[in-house]
């Protein structure tokens, strides 16, 4: 479904993202683990459309993302271009960015209804079916400012779905919320895991939930891989010393 390919991204003489080779399958969720700096959010950020690769291009479903044919060639994607593919892309950051000034509905609807065209009543059904799914079912009229952290990143988890993105981005969810709350975020994600067969692609330092909800683990370090396998191999046998450091620092 994704691929990069030789990616490289440098933010002027830093070198972020290192020819960087990976792919993710239909359905498969990842999770982006390593030493801050490592270019993980960048790797998102990229897909996101918010940053554009230096070198190396990046394809979606076969189709290129970072680029767009022009003749029998490949040039730098424009604008509409990315518009339109990032559709299929759906992002949850650590701070939840919901619009203060409008109701959980609203957040949730506005996309769907100026971006895919849905009629308001549909697009208030598909909100309050999603807000049933995290859990905050009878909060569809209040203001983000009256909902807990945990609270309102379930909501941006519920705005990020409402699109129906084939691939969910999760920048560390739960970074920016007290600890008590991480676990409700946590299970939301774990029932969406579970219920959809949406592709994830997911940084965190929350190791529990990469190893319970994850089908592959790559551990990054300095813009490279170091390391990539199934998280019982990666968190119980880890190869790689910077691996073993890493984890060791973390758990
Ligand atoms: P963390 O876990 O701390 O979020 P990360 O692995 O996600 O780390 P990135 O956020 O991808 O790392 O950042 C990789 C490097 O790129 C960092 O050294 C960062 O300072 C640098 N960087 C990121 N964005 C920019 C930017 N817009 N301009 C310059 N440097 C940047």
């Amino acid at each position: 479904l994704i691929v990069f390919d030789q990616v490289v991204k440098r933010f002027g003489d830093l070198t972020v993202l290192d020819h960087l080779d990976f792919s993710v399958a239909p359905g498969e969720r990842v999770t982006l683990i390593g030493p801050s700096g490592s270019g993980k959010t960048t790797i998102l950020r990229l897909l996101m459309t918010l940053e554009k690769i230096t070198e190396g291009h990046i394809w979606i479903d076969g189709e290129p993302f970072s680029h767009m044919p022009r003749g029998s060639g490949l040039v730098p994607a424009s604008e509409s271009y990315l518009r339109q593919k990032r559709k299929r892309i759906g992002m949850v950051f650590q701070q939840f960015n919901l619009f203060p000034n409008m109701t959980v509905r609203k957040n949730i609807m506005e996309a769907p209804v100026h971006v895919l065209g849905l009629s308001r009543d549909e697009a208030s059904e598909r909100a309050q079916e999603l807000l049933d799914l995290v859990g905050l079912g009878d909060k569809i009229d209040a203001h983000p400012t009256q909902l807990s952290g945990g609270q309102q990143q379930r909501v941006a988890i519920a705005r990020a779905l409402a699109m129906r993105p084939e691939i969910l981005l999760l920048d560390e969810v739960t970074s920016a919320l007290d600890p008590e709350l991480v676990a409700g975020v946590l299970d939301v994600l774990r029932e969406v895991a579970e219920t959809t067969d949406i592709t994830m692609l997911c940084v965190t330092h929350e190791m529990g939930f990469a190893r319970d909800v994850s089908h592959r683990v790559l551990m990054f370090d300095k813009g490279q891989i170091a390391e990539e396998g199934h998280p019982d191999q990666i968190f119980g046998d880890p190869r790689e010393e910077r691996t073993k450091s890493f984890l060791k620092s973390v758990l």
